[in-house]
């Protein structure tokens, strides 16, 4: 177990951050911003948050230690990561206030619950059937009878921990491709696009969303999220009121981001929620009047909320690691910083490997399709992926 790092504070307006990942360092950044310091809680002195946050914490999620020093270090909670301990999000909530509620992150760190409060909402997702055995996933192949995804029940993200499958596959070897862990089966959505709306709640019940990004993804990984999507303007309106509802529905208290597939038809599923800032909302750091690191802290300190306001279209690129030229190796970034509207931000983040999330960088244009064409333009010529 390594040692806590501490540096002076004050107890006035210290927000505690649970997890230490490039989130926690937009938030830690955007706290700076306000003037309000930080407490970053982490598993490794190497996460992208340590080098901006004023204390950190680097002791295990389920330390009994490191709660006792986060909660008299902090005078109020969030989280930038979903997979933290129950028995930790409530003991924080107990202790000092958890924003988001304990109780809305563990609905979104499982699919299961997640699924099921979907469900009981009356709120569009896939057909699903939870499956914890090899003859449930019989029962539900069958049931299902075409091509559907299984998905563990737990701690999945990124397309982590899924498996396609067809339909006519044997279950068996289905099962035991898998692992046997208790899952959730979901039917295949042929969708036309992927969206996702930020959502934000205060305290005292005010909601406000954001324009709908439109998502696409490299090797399950956010690749370019351009914003405004490109959708009716009555799909944007059922989305908006479909994460409005969520929100509300999960007493939710902060940021949310709530993913939705969109149909052929217009019609809308909810993929999933992420109970803290998201990827797709990073635009929102350059491209609207108050980003979603900014709500965050606001409506954990009790503030009132800033407007959602998208104050210029824009194409948000995510950073990953395949284009490092080395682990250790950055890129020539000459082309992006010439490239007119372009706002890149970087994880510090020492390491490249796979597809981790380096950085992103915003294109912000007056026209949507400009900023569209320089996307492409960087991503075929530059970065060549
Ligand atoms: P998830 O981790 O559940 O967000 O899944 C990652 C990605 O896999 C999604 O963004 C979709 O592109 C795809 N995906 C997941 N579930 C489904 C589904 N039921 N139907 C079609 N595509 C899916």
């Amino acid at each position: 177990m390594s040692a806590s790092v501490f540096f002076p504070l004050d107890r006035q307006q210290v927000v505690g951050v649970i997890g230490g990942g490039q989130l926690g360092r937009m938030l830690a950044l955007a706290a700076r911003r306000m003037g309000v310091r930080t407490v970053v809680w982490t598993g490794g002195l190497e996460a992208p948050a340590v080098e901006v946050a004023d204390l950190v914490i680097d002791l295990p999620f389920d330390s009994p230690e490191a709660m006792r020093q986060f909660c008299e270090q902090a005078s109020v909670a969030t989280v930038e990561f979903e997979n933290i301990p129950e028995a930790t999000l409530e003991g924080v909530g107990k202790c000092i206030g958890l924003f988001p509620l304990p109780g809305a992150v563990a609905i979104c760190q499982n699919r299961e619950r997640e699924k099921n409060f979907l469900r009981e909402n009356g709120i569009p997702c896939a057909w699903f059937r939870v499956v914890e055995s090899l003859g449930d996933l019989e029962t539900a192949m069958k049931e299902l009878g075409g091509p559907g995804v299984l998905k563990t029940a737990a701690f999945g993200y990124d397309g982590k921990g899924q498996l396609k499958i067809e339909g006519d596959e044997n279950p068996a070897e289905v099962w035991k491709e898998f692992g046997g862990e208790r899952a959730v089966l979901e039917a295949w959505v042929p969708f036309e696009k992927e969206i996702s709306v930020m959502v934000v709640r205060s305290a005292d019940g005010e909601v406000q969303t954001y324009d709908p990004a439109e998502n696409r993804h490299r090797k399950h990984v956010l690749d370019v999220s351009i914003v405004p999507a490109r959708i009716s303007e009555e799909t944007g309106k059922k989305a908006r009121a479909l994460a409005e509802k969520v929100a509300v529905a999960l007493d939710y208290r902060g940021i949310l981001g709530v993913e939705f597939f969109v149909n052929h038809d217009g019609s809308l599923v909810v993929n999933e929620m992420a109970p803290r800032p998201h990827n797709s909302g990073h635009h929102t750091l350059d491209a609207c009047a108050t980003s979603q690191f900014e709500q965050q802290l606001r409506v954990v300190l009790g503030l009132p909320l800033g407007s959602t306001e998208l104050v210029s279209p824009c194409v948000m690129l995510n950073l990953l690691a395949d284009f490092w030229p080395g682990e250790t190796e950055p890129p020539d970034w000459t082309p992006l910083l010439e490239a007119e509207g372009a706002v890149l931000h970087l994880y510090g983040k020492r390491r490249a490997t796979g597809m981790r999330k380096m950085g992103h960088v915003t294109i912000i244009r007056k026209d949507l399709e400009s900023a569209l064409r320089e996307v492409e333009r960087l991503s075929d010529g530059w970065m060549n992926v």
